[in-house]
């Protein structure tokens, strides 16, 4: 039940350095997840790891709120 989705992918907002939408959500073999940007020069990675994927992708969301200013 804790495997990522393709809807939760549409969950997260696009990141917010570099606009793109098509980010990764994985889930580590210690069973923490984090989120990747894998455009080539931005390769953003969100260096917080979660132990639900659904913290993850609102901390996300969160954060690139702040980043774009709102
Ligand atoms: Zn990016």
């Amino acid at each position: 039940m804790n495997d990522v989705s393709m809807n939760d992918l549409k969950k997260l907002k696009p990141c917010p350095y570099c606009g793109n939408t098509g980010l990764m959500l994985y889930k580590q073999n210690n069973g923490l997840f984090y989120v990747h940007c894998g455009r080539y020069l931005c390769d953003t990675k969100f260096e917080v790891y979660f132990t639900s994927k659904e913290e993850c992708i609102k901390a996300w969301n969160e954060n690139a709120d702040l980043i774009n200013g709102g």
